[in-house]
């Protein structure tokens, strides 16, 4: 059994799936189920008897020991954060609040877990943290990718509570000894991404035919990697990666923005031409730029390649187009979101506690 926290968002979401289509262990699923939570993402394994979900918040640490208690998982994997860069400036507080003092709690709840765990059950522990490269702040347009020696320049709140994440997830391993291990990942994309971001935004607007917002010059650069290469990458880190160190990933694919988003009207174009015939790209528009918008993100993922033999199997070219296609697919997945129905899953389903 593993536990992992925030399954029920758009990267734990598609970790859940990729594991129980691989693993024949269970997967104890917490999650506050906040917004960004949906469980429709899940419900092909509504059923399944190796998916137990469970309604909840990292920083309830009576509730967090009574599960760890309870189930005895290997590992814990910490998906669970506010991760919006733009609700971040606009209300920084729900990201202080999950992604630092919940971190905290959730580390706190693992150390005593973990002391108390014996033998080989105690030697095959780990506690597994995902975080960003937006940790790492901005890049100039010339300067070499990040590399795990970066230091950390965090720029939006919501980066600097990841950056104030990492701290204590690294400050645990040193000074208690807790066996961690961090992955710090480029921006992903892929299916049941929520469409507040970027790529999912830009095919959902299109589609309903309204504007397609892109932040000032669009030339903001980041690094894009499909998300099932995320999802092995953190499988590759916890089954082989070293205790304490961190892993950089990333796909090698730097991008503007407005590149994306050209990308996308290319692929809707012909996949699903406009009635009038024109081009999507004439949705786009250029809006005032986000306070503090880091101008490029670069990952070098040499380490987790030599070290762990971790590549993503994706290029930027057949993950955009595999993404289109889901999103065009799932038309009700979407509009479940935008009117709210995905809510109502919560209650078909799942232990609430
Ligand atoms: P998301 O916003 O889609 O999902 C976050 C999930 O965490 C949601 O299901 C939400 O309900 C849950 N959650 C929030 N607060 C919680 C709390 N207090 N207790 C329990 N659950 C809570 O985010 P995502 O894009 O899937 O990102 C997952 C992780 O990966 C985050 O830690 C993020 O920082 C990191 N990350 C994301 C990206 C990216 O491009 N999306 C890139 C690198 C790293």
């Amino acid at each position: 059994m593993i536990l992992i926290t925030g399954g029920a968002g758009f990267i734990g979401g598609n970790f859940v799936l990729d594991w129980l289509a691989q693993h024949n262990e269970p997967i104890l699923n917490l999650d506050k189920l906040t917004y960004a939570g949906n469980l429709e993402t899940l419900a092909a394994v509504q059923d399944d008897p190796r998916h137990i979900f469970v309604q909840g918040d990292i920083g309830d640490a009576q509730l967090v020991s009574r599960l760890l208690a309870e189930h005895q998982p290997r590992a814990i994997l910490n998906f669970a954060a506010e991760s919006h860069v733009d609700r971040s400036i606009h209300g920084p507080e729900d990201f202080i609040q999950t992604n630092i003092v919940g971190t905290f709690h959730l580390l706190e709840c693992a150390r005593a877990y973990y002391n108390g765990l014996q033998g080989q059950a105690k030697e095959a522990f780990r506690f597994l943290h995902v975080s960003t490269d937006e940790v790492y702040g901005t890049l100039a347009p010339d300067a070499p990718a990040f590399t795990e020696q970066h230091r950390y320049e965090p720029n939006s709140p919501y980066s600097a509570s990841k950056a104030a994440s990492d701290h204590l997830v690294r400050a645990y391993h040193h000074t208690y000894g807790l066996p961690v291990l961090t992955t710090n990942c480029s921006n992903n994309y892929g299916p049941y991404h929520f469409p507040e971001k970027l790529i999912p935004l830009m095919i959902v607007n299109a589609l309903a035919g309204k504007p397609l917002p892109v932040y000032g010059d669009g030339m903001q650069v980041r690094d894009w990697l499909y998300v099932k290469d995320h999802c092995s990458a953190i499988r590759r880190v916890l089954e082989a990666g070293q205790l304490g160190e961190t892993y950089n990933v990333g796909g090698w694919n730097e991008k503007p923005n407005i590149d994306i988003v050209h990308t996308i009207c290319r692929l809707l174009d012909q996949l699903r031409p406009r009635a009038d015939g024109r081009s999507y790209a004439e949705q786009i528009t250029h809006v005032t730029d986000r306070p503090g918008h880091d101008r490029r993100y670069a990952i070098d993922a040499h380490k987790i390649e030599r070290e762990l033999g971790w590549k993503p199997v994706e290029t930027f070219d057949t993950g955009i187009a595999k993404t289109v296609q889901w999103y065009l697919d799932h038309p009700q997945w979407v509009a479940n979101v935008q009117s709210g129905a995905y809510r109502e899953w919560v209650s078909k389903q799942y232990t609430q506690e």
